[in-house]
């Protein structure tokens, strides 16, 4: 593979500000842009420019395009981790099921509304299982964990806290290990990107294997890996047939499907959207050469078909946090509802990261420090 990667301009340092609004920003883009083709089974490249290009429609309103449940529920974790200054899982489950009774024809799946109408309840004494209710006790391993997982990079300097977290955050909704080492795996590619770790591409996706490797050590994912007669450690397994589709100078959109998936399971649409940025580091034929990278991951993710606003959504956030917030399009911007709002609250995520980088950030759950203004009342604008 050609490890030379592509210069981020203007992107700052490690774990910039620019970087932590490209990831937040990035990801309601893909939400945003990419729920024109969910669930089609073959979109062709051109009706994705097509739609990509009515963005620079200076006669459409602002926010016409929708966000969905994937941007619904990353602004509750990030409401949650800003007030907490940390994570808390009483306060986030309560946010979830609070917007879910808000907002509920956001294009949630019929499983996690369940588990949403169960997380209203004031009796509720463990937060953690009504997910694991689901399903007769095995849980969801849906990518809905992953989808909303980016704000987890944002708020914890610390590796080892991004994997706890992460997983602990996806597991309120999703309590098989296939669906939230999902949102592990997510977490760590959004960690290290922000860390500027693209510009090394096949050291990135050493790294995140050899992470995955211990996750997918533990012993509940490895029985939940043989009771769906899937591999050993699958999202390890995924991630060897990526760097196979690395290493092939050329690869059909078809293979993509077929090798990794363009579906809802965490393990079919977590690996593909790093294939996604990692494909389009550099300029691509069937790619319009005045597009920049950012653009060029997300015109590829749509044109994957299936679940394209989370694969989207997804491969957004590492690309937004890798390229920075500059080379977003601001007509894009424009079009896409919480955009603006995700590029402000992407600043108090910057303070709160370096805040904890630093040492300083009070203890989850004390409600102090940074962010932590007021009580989890879960109305508080952002
Ligand atoms: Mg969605």
């Amino acid at each position: 593979m050609n490890t030379m990667a592509v210069r981020a301009v203007g992107v700052g340092g490690m774990a910039s500000l620019s970087r932590f609004k490209g990831a937040l920003v990035g990801a309601v883009l893909g939400d945003c842009v990419g729920g024109e083709f969910e669930g089609a089974e073959e979109v062709p490249m051109e009706n994705v420019l097509r739609h990509l290009n009515g963005l620079d429609d200076e006669t459409k309103g602002d926010g016409t395009l929708e966000y969905s449940d994937d941007t619904a529920m990353a602004r509750c974790v990030v409401q949650s981790l800003l007030t907490r200054a940390g994570f808390d899982e009483q306060d986030m489950a309560r946010r979830f099921a609070k917007e879910y009774s808000l907002a509920p024809g956001r294009g949630y799946g019929s499983g996690v509304i369940q588990v949403l109408k169960k997380l209203s309840s004031s009796q509720l004494s463990d937060v953690y299982q009504p997910a694991r209710d689901q399903f007769n006790g095995r849980g969801s391993f849906g990518n809905g964990g992953a989808m909303r997982v980016a704000p987890f990079a944002l708020a914890f300097p610390d590796l080892s806290d991004v994997k706890k977290y992460s997983r602990s955050g996806a597991m309120l909704t999703h309590s098989c290990s296939l669906g939230y080492n999902g949102a592990v795996l997510q977490a760590l590619a959004v960690h290290l990107s922000l860390q500027g770790a693209l510009e090394l591409p096949a050291q990135f996706l050493d790294k995140l294997i050899s992470e995955m490797e211990e996750v997918e050590d533990e012993e509940a994912s490895r029985n939940d890996a043989r009771a769906l007669k899937e591999a050993e450690k699958p999202f390890c397994e995924r991630l060897y047939r990526l760097r196979d589709l690395m290493d092939r100078s050329k690869v059909s959109i078809e293979e993509v499907i077929c090798e990794l998936g363009n579906g809802i399971a965490a393990l079919h649409s977590v690996p593909t959207a790093i294939f996604c940025v990692l494909h389009c580091l550099q300029p691509r034929e069937s790619l319009p050469p005045h597009y920049g990278g950012l653009e060029r991951t997300m015109a590829y993710s749509l044109a994957l078909g299936g679940d394209t606003d989370t694969i989207a959504c997804m491969a957004g956030a590492i690309a937004g946090a890798h390229y920075g917030i500059e080379v977003i399009p601001e007509a894009w911007m424009k079009c896409c509802e919480g955009a603006k709002e995700a590029e402000v609250t992407a600043q108090r995520l910057h303070a709160l990261y370096h805040q904890r980088a630093q040492g300083g950030a009070s203890a989850p759950g004390r409600g102090g420090g940074l962010g932590g203004e007021a009580p989890a009342t879960g109305d508080e604008p952002l």
